[in-house]
């Protein structure tokens, strides 16, 4: 059996990493894929993330109604950093009878060099890399060895544009995550008020602004001008 392994921070979870994840399962004949949320992302040090519990929560939320996804707490558990081999390391012990197979976006496995012990991660494991837009096949041919390229097949049909970083920055600005993510996980945003530094209230909107309105005035002053124009003639 060919296990599919889709690790992220997932603060939030959305419709990129669900969608990229079916594909994978579909397209590559996996059994299942499992969903890890990690507890400290190595590369997100000094950033703030938000709490391990939440962001697994969500998980377990927007990969509910699939019978094919399932989530794991490992890295939640383990203390420091969360490293790929160690996972893969337990892993291999967890489900020796799997074929493991890594699923992640262009933009993270092109950082591969920098993880720890990452010769043996991409001996060990076969990966699958879906392309993002501004990060294409060509990106990564740039920046790794064909030994390693060699291990990493690409899916890229359908690129999505959504990125947890986007979501939060909608969350602070007031503006509508619907579509994004599953209800769900916007539900779960909004009761726990999550992305809110500021305190604001989502369903509030404070500096967005009211676009239709500054066009409409500029409409009325547009009208009013050439209505005098008129009169002067
Ligand atoms: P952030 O903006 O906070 O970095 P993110 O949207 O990149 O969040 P991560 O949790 O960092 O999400 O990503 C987990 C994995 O999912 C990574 O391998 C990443 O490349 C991949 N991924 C995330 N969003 C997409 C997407 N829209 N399309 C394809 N892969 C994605
Ligand atoms: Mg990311």
């Amino acid at each position: 059996m060919r296990l599919g392994i889709m690790g992220g921070t997932f603060d939030p979870i959305h419709y990129g990493h669900l969608f990229v994840a079916e594909e994978s399962r579909v397209r590559f004949q996996l059994s299942s894929v499992m969903f890890i949320p990690n507890g400290l992302p190595p590369h997100k040090q000094g950033c703030e993330v938000t709490p391990p519990e939440d962001r697994y929560a969500m998980t377990e939320i927007a990969t509910a109604s699939n019978p094919y996804f399932e989530c794991s707490r490992i890295e939640l558990v383990r203390s420091g950093p969360s490293y790929t081999i160690d996972t893969l390391e337990w892993l291999e012990r967890e489900r020796p009878d799997a074929d493991l197979v890594m699923i992640t976006g262009i933009d993270a496995i092109a950082e591969i060099l920098t993880w720890r012990r990452h010769q043996e991660v991409i001996q060990r494991t076969t990966f699958i890399a879906a392309t993002r837009p501004g990060f294409d096949i060509q990106y990564l041919k740039d920046r790794l060895p064909t030994d390693y390229l060699s291990r990493i097949a690409t899916i890229g049909s359908t690129s999505l544009g959504i990125s947890s970083t986007d979501i939060r920055a909608r969350v602070q600005a007031g503006s509508p995550i619907r579509y994004l993510t599953p209800d769900g996980v916007a539900e779960y945003i909004k009761e726990h008020r999550l992305y809110l530094s500021d305190g604001s209230d989502m369903s509030n909107p404070s500096d967005v602004g009211d676009p239709l309105s500054a066009i409409a005035a500029s409409h009325a002053v547009a009208a009013g001008r050439g209505q005098k124009e008129r009169t002067e003639l």
